[in-house]
């Protein structure tokens, strides 16, 4: 199957190439044969070292709504490849809270607040919402309540609200992830909420929740303990690397709240990312902090998982979000949908 594959991809090359020599006039010389040589070797030793990493018996076996299945795919490198349907059910993991604290003498779940006053990952409490009416924004009432948004609120823009979730548990979150991970020429680098992967329990993760100041208008998203919530559209997901939250909570030096529905467990494997490559907690197998992530917080090295080495993401310890700036392979454009 694979050479059958390989030996599709050089046809494919050659026919680029042939193309490429139509369009541009030029001819065929020493140099393009050289060039063509050197394609090859590559190719062939990209061939023999590809490996699969991702496989469906990692994943929660109750949180799939449907069997996985293998896929044909198209990469954002244009390339075509075959991915892994993955279909779960919407909200696999305990979903309660806390997200917003109803007053100012209420402590709620997390927040990460952009504005001018106190900014920063932090605590939902009265010292958070104080800092946003100083900024200007109208977050608590008269009576000292704390305005929440279920999102079903509409502009209302004289008011800034918490925004509290709303849950559907009868949504299908499918996912495409390749087989093979084929590295980019330069990382993707994860936008706002970006799909960066999925979690072994079958939840999303993704990137940094939407600014208070630049999108929400003074609207603050709410996270809870373990560093999740719902989409407007229901589904629950991560914007954090459970497994080492409580990490990030004590560098923040946030005592009010503790991660206690994912175990911490600082070198889990965490989830895969949509580039095909795992992602893990904070440290390697042995416990040791890795010293050699690059951009991405990703090196290869041996893990439980896979003993031969494998290229992975690791948790920041240090950061919130605690997730992978970036992503070194190609990835589906549309890695995620839901129904
Ligand atoms: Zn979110
Ligand atoms: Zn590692």
């Amino acid at each position: 199957m694979k050479r059958n594959l390989f030996s599709l991809f050089i046809i494919g090359a050659l026919l680029f190439q042939t193309s490429c020599m139509e369009d541009d006039g030029s001819s065929p010389g020493d140099e393009d044969e050289q060039l063509n040589d050197n394609e090859l070797q590559n190719e062939e030793q990209q061939e023999e070292s590809s490996t699969t990493y991702i496989d469906p018996d990692f994943f929660a076996s109750s949180s799939f709504a449907v069997t996985a299945k293998v896929v044909d795919c198209t990469l954002d490198n244009g390339s075509t490849t075959q991915c892994y349907e993955l279909t779960f059910i919407s909200n696999p993991v305990p979903d309660d809270g806390p997200f917003c604290p109803a007053t100012t003498s209420d402590v709620g779940g997390l927040g990460i607040y952009d504005g001018n006053t106190n900014a920063g990952f932090q605590v939902m409490k009265a010292s958070l919402f104080e800092a946003m009416e100083a900024d200007g924004y109208d977050i608590i009432d008269v009576g000292g309540n704390i305005r929440m948004s279920d999102f079903s609120t509409k502009d209302k823009p004289e008011f800034s609200y918490c925004l509290q979730p709303v849950v559907n548990d009868n949504l299908k979150l499918t996912f495409y992830i390749p087989l093979e991970p084929e590295d980019l020429s330069s990382p993707n680098t994860i936008e706002t909420v970006e799909l960066i992967g999925v979690s072994l329990d079958g939840v999303p993760m993704n990137g940094t929740p939407p600014s208070v100041v630049g999108f929400g208008n003074g609207n603050i998203p709410s996270l809870d303990a373990c560093g999740g919530h719902h989409d407007p559209s229901g589904y629950y997901h991560w914007h954090f690397i459970s497994e080492s939250m409580n990490e990030v909570l004590s560098a923040y030096q946030i005592s009010e709240l503790t991660c206690t529905n994912t175990e911490q467990d600082k070198s889990a494997l965490s989830g895969f990312a949509k580039d095909g490559y795992p992602i893990y907690a904070y440290a390697d197998m042995d416990g040791s902090e890795p010293s050699d992530l690059d951009q991405c917080n990703g090196h290869f090295s041996a893990t439980a998982e896979f003993p031969d080495g494998v290229y992975h993401y690791h948790a920041s310890k240090t950061e919130a979000p605690n997730m992978p700036p970036c992503l070194k392979g190609a990835s589906v454009t549309n890695a995620f949908v839901y129904q």
